[in-house]
């Protein structure tokens, strides 16, 4: 199951089934119709199922899904049954909100580290994390075992970063930077361009057909 190969597509969508699960799951929901899962997620029943036959069977003909059963799954191939550490560098506006952020809406994210090049945060704690100097990078996610670093530093440092971010053994990158940094086959990274979001948004605005709610 490791070396499963999903398309990006369906890979973005589990974390919607997976949030959604929760939400039934935390409200005492046993079972589910996959129409009424489909209304709850806003995806297709034709993609839902698309996205589900990559794992097998997941539900049952004329009784729908089992909620305990399908969020165990997808905890599991999301490894949101273990605790994820995460490292962010570049401790600006956007790096502090993500530090007080802290994901903790879902304990099995936890930024961990956060660095910095700047003195007056250096030696910080936000929310309970220390800001470290960037000359600690590698000492600390290898002491802490972090493979997961946010990236919000400017733009202009962001290859700088990234190369000692990738000397220092981190696998995946969520890059806030507009910069389309250059990683290594072996590292992974999720682009998260705020403004082209807000863009593509807008577009869509100007130009909408119906065709394009809800993906
Ligand atoms: P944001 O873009 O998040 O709103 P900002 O405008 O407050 O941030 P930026 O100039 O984008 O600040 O810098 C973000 C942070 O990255 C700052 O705290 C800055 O000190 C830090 N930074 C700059 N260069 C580096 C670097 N090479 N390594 C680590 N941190 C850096």
């Amino acid at each position: 199951m490791a070396d499963m190969k999903i398309p990006r597509a369906t890979a973005k969508r589990l974390p919607i089934y997976y949030q959604y699960l929760n939400i039934l799951a935390d409200a005492g929901q046993k079972r589910i119709s996959s129409s009424e899962f489909a209304a709850g997620v806003k995806v297709d029943p034709r993609t839902i199922r698309r996205d589900f036959s990559h794992f097998g069977t997941l539900g049952k003909r004329g009784y729908g899904y089992d909620v305990a059963d399908l969020l165990a799954f997808f905890k599991k191939i999301l490894k949101q049954d273990q605790v994820t550490k995460v490292a962010l560098v570049g401790v600006g506006n956007l790096g502090h909100a993500l530090l007080n952020f802290n994901f903790h809406r879902d304990n099995n994210i936890a930024i961990r580290a956060a660095f910095d090049i700047d003195p007056a945060v250096v030696g910080t704690t936000i929310d309970d994390i220390r800001v470290y100097p960037l000359t600690e990078l590698q000492n600390q996610l290898q002491k802490q075992a972090i493979k997961v670093v946010i990236l919000t530093v400017p733009e202009a440092a962001a290859q700088t970063v990234t190369d000692q971010l990738i000397a220092a053994g981190v696998e995946g990158i969520m890059n806030f930077t507009p910069t389309r940094i250059n990683v290594p086959a072996t590292v992974i990274v999720q682009n998260v361009n705020l403004t082209s979001e807000l863009q593509t948004l807008i577009y869509f605005l100007n130009h909408r057909t119906l065709d394009q709610q809800g993906t």
